[in-house]
């Protein structure tokens, strides 16, 4: 029993052998400011507006521990009302690569973000599950991949994970 406990621990580290390693305890996040003005375009402000949601790519800096977010990637959504959004998958992958390609692999996924209906944006037991079966689902070359709530009042959630802890990271004002 103990035997295979081990062996499965292993595969579970095996599986993502990061070629990149960020320190999640001092992560810097920098929004370029393309990107904030569209993702402040998305925030449910008035009573009417649905969850909106994508993903997020950009440039890793390992060496001096930074991630520069610098495309915000969206599609038509599968189900889309306030409380919730249902991401087209496919499509995301489709623009993702168009983007990693034309940037020959510079420009690479980050993580998702989406929007809440709430002043102070927290994840919900559903969004953090999401998160972490996300995690072991994509391939990246990183360790850690972002999460961003938009809170309707820009008191926003942005946490890095690293497989097993979600992290705060340090957003960085360009
Ligand atoms: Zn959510």
């Amino acid at each position: 029993m103990k035997k295979r406990i081990v062996l499965a621990l292993k595969r579970m580290l095996s599986l993502k052998k990061s070629k990149y390693i960020f320190d999640e305890n001092n992560l810097e996040v920098i929004f370029t400011n393309e990107v904030r003005k569209k993702l402040n375009k998305y925030r449910q402000v008035k009573d009417v507006h649905f969850e909106e949601g994508g993903q997020l790519m950009g440039e890793l800096y390992p060496a001096i521990n930074k991630i520069i977010v610098t495309e915000v990637v969206m599609c038509k959504y599968i189900i889309q009302d306030k409380y919730g959004v249902v991401l087209d998958g496919k499509c995301l992958n489709k623009k993702m690569k168009k983007v990693w390609r034309k940037s020959k692999g510079n420009t690479t996924y980050l993580g998702d973000w989406h929007t809440h209906p709430q002043a102070i944006a927290k994840p919900s037991g559903q969004d953090k599950e999401t998160f972490e079966d996300n995690y072991w689902d994509v391939s990246i070359e990183q360790n850690v991949v972002l999460y961003l709530i938009l809170g309707n009042e820009k008191k926003d959630w942005l946490k890095s994970y690293n497989g097993k802890h979600f992290k705060s990271a340090i957003l960085v004002d360009k």
